[in-house]
Order: structure tokens, then sequence, then C-alpha cells
């Protein structure tokens, strides 16, 4: 017997295409049983009923006002690789169910770990299992016994520090919200250092040239990463390639549907060795934190082959582009106080008449703009993920409010 829900009905992909093309007006989860129903309303019904849940809430991260977080929408290449992924359902835990997919997820790492002077790794959910997996690596390789970042650093270090058993120390910032080397410690021979280039908060890359005076040291780059690959930008990560692991999120500045990051390592070999354990039914070693994993590697693959680098390059620089502009504008304003310069497309600013950040948040359009505390000051920030943002519909709202 062939059960029709395991087949393509391309009538019902269809009617799913439209509605996501466009969408119906928002709806309560009224539609949504409370409880799990005994019996099933079919797969047609369910697209009708979910449609205004799932699409007509959901926040539009490529309107032309959106850049408040560092979430970007995705490419469409990336929903069709991501389709063909859902209907395949490949595991690279076992060469057997992934006869495909574990080969192209080596491919994508081998083209982009150069840029990090890295010789190989693997993808994770994101950058928060990448930075687990970094420091774990590091704990095998170098003894290492404690880890220290800066206090801006994201929580998903102090959190594998704590996972890890690792004591987790934290050196204040410099003012623009990187590492203040004064504050480290002279001795770090115990010690895994993790550098952010990108903090979440404000953007902030670290002195790179720190790397190489830990036992280990680990690039945070999360959000920055994918400016390795814009040759107007590059330089301002110099040094990476001394690390001895670097964390992308591909689901940040590279484009992609969630979960996908990566972790690179400067000797991949080693780490991989550090990191792995085979069970008896594994054909081959199990690498890493994941056990199931899937093929995240393919959109991934699909959008650089689209685009090539110089088209990855295109829409990072468009994104900075935006940002500095917003920058000056923001700069040129009487009424408006800035955090810092703005370095890679995070730029945090708030009034400076005495009205509070929420208020002005609250009068912008939703998505325009999220909020931060640093250095116990608010903020709005915005961060320019989206390549179809558009200046001028962005500064005519800023503008109302100030
Ligand atoms: C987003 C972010 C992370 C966590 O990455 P996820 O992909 O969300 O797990 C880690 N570090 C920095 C600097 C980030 O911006």
């Amino acid at each position: 017997m062939s059960d029709p829900s395991f087949q393509a009905d391309p009538e019902g992909l269809k009617q799913a295409l439209d509605a996501l093309l466009a969408p119906p007006s928002p709806e309560s989860g009224k539609l949504v049983p409370n409880a799990l129903p005994e019996d099933g309303c079919g797969e047609r019904a369910v697209l009708d009923r979910l449609a205004p849940v799932v699409l007509g809430g959901a926040r539009r991260l490529g309107a032309p006002d959106a850049l408040a977080h560092m979430d970007p929408p995705t490419p469409w290449i990336a929903w069709a690789a991501t389709l063909w992924n859902a209907a395949l359902n490949q595991n690279l835990l076992h060469p057997d169910v992934a006869p495909v997919a574990r080969g192209l997820e080596a491919r994508v790492v081998e083209w982009l770990a150069p840029a990090f002077g890295m010789d190989g790794g693997h993808m994770t959910p994101g950058s928060t299992l990448a930075n687990l997996t970094a420091l774990w690596a590091a704990r095998e390789l170098r003894g290492v016994r404690r880890v220290i970042a800066s206090d801006a650093a994201h929580l998903s270090v102090a959190k594998s520090a704590h996972i890890l058993g690792l004591d987790y120390q934290a050196v204040q910032t410099d003012g623009i919200g990187r590492l203040d080397p004064a504050a480290l410690p002279d001795d770090l021979s115990s010690t895994a250092l993790v550098l952010t280039a990108g903090t979440t908060s404000a953007g902030a890359i670290d002195d790179l040239a720190l790397v190489a005076r830990a036992a280990w040291t680990h690039v945070d780059a999360a959000w920055a990463g994918p400016l390795r690959f814009s040759r107007r930008y590059a330089a301002l990560l110099n040094g990476i390639e001394q690390a001895d692991s670097v964390a992308v999120s591909a689901h940040k500045w590279l484009f992609q549907p969630k979960e996908s990051g990566l972790i690179f390592f400067r000797d991949n070999g080693a780490a991989e060795a550090a990191i792995s354990f085979g069970g008896a039914y594994l054909a081959v070693p199990n690498v890493g934190v994941l056990g199931s994993h899937g093929a995240v590697a393919v959109p991934l693959l699909a959008t650089l082959m689209a685009w090539g680098r110089s088209g990855l390059e295109a829409r990072v620089d468009r994104t900075m582009g935006i940002a500095e502009a917003l920058w000056q504008r923001l700069n040129d304003h009487p009424g408006v106080a800035l955090y810092g310069p703005q370095v890679s497309g995070v730029v945090l600013w708030r009034p400076n008449d005495g009205r509070s950040v929420q208020a002005i948040r609250e009068a912008l359009p939703v998505g325009l703009a999220s909020l931060t505390s640093v250095d116990s000051k608010d903020w709005l920030r915005h961060v320019a993920a989206n390549p179809n943002a558009d200046l001028e519909t962005i500064w005519r709202s800023i503008a109302d409010v100030l």
C-alpha cells in the first residue's frame, strides 16, 4: 500500500506556496486545537487553518523597514533546498542514509574555512553549539581549566564553560564594546580566550591581535564572520587566521534558514579526534555534540552556488552601506547620542532630550529597532541583516519621532 501522506501532492504543495506568497491576515491560535485531535482534518484543511496563524502573524524580516535583529530574510533558493531536505530527511550520522549530504557538508566547509585560516570543521545548529564544541576541543587538547571573554561576549560562552565544568571569567570592555586588553591576566597558560567578532549588542570587534596569547583562542564570529567574504571589509577580522577555532552562524549574515551554523578548527584532524565517539551501530565516528544531524549544508551550498562569493559580498556590502548611512544621519542629528562608531552593521543610539528609548521604540514601526542595554544605559539598536531594507523609508520613520 502506498500511503498518500508520504507522496507529493502537487496541488497541496501549490496551496502552501500560494499562501506563503499572499499570506492571509492574522488570526489567533483558536484555529489550533487545545489538545491533540483524535482524528485529523487532512493536509489541505490544515494549510487553510494554519496559514492565518503561522503566516498571517509572522514578522516580515525582509520588509523595507525591518532592521531590528540579527535574523535575516532568506533567499528563495534556500526555501527550495529546505523543502528537498524535509522530504528526504537525510541523517549525516549514517553514511548509509546520507550518501550525498555528508559530502556536500564537507564541500561547503572546504569552501568557507580558508577565509578564516582554518583547515576544516563541521556544521552545527548555530554558534551556541559551535562555541560549546570549540571549548570542548580546547579542554581536551590543551587541558584548559578556565574560559575568559569580555563582559560583552554572548551568553553561550558562559553557558559552555558551565556545561564543561570550566571556570568562567568576564573582563571589562573599553567603552566601545571591545575586550579591554589591560584587564586580561598575564598568565593565560591554562585559559581558553574567547574573542568576539561582532558583539551581539553593539557589533564591536575585539582586538584580534590578542589571538595566540592563551593556551587556546576561539573567535566567536557568529555575527561578523561573513565580512571575510567582502573585499572591502575582510581586513576588519585580520588576525582571525591565527585562532584555534572560529564559530559562524550561517542563519545570521549568510542568510540561511535556522538552524544553521559552523565550527571551524585550525587543526581539524586533531579537534575531531578529541571530540569523537564511536558507537557500535555507527559506521563512522560521531563527531561533535550532535547525534542525528540534517543536511543543513544543502541550502547553504545552494545559496553560495547561486550567488558566488561576489554575490554574497554584494549583499553584505549593501547591508553595511545601509548601516553606515543610517549611522551618519543619526550622527548629524542634534537630538541623538550614538554608542561608539558603527563597525559591523550594528547601530546603537538614544535620544538626548531625556525621552526613554522604550517610548521611542513604541513610536517606531515594529521590526525597525530593538532595545539593548550596554554600559548600564538603554539603547535603540538596528542590525543590518536585511538586504531589502530601504534607508529612506527607515529614515522617514525615525525623523518622525525625533
Ligand atoms: C547570535 C550569537 C551567538 C549565538 O549564536 P546562535 O546561532 O544564536 O546559537 C553567539 N555569539 C554571538 C556574538 C552572537 O551574536
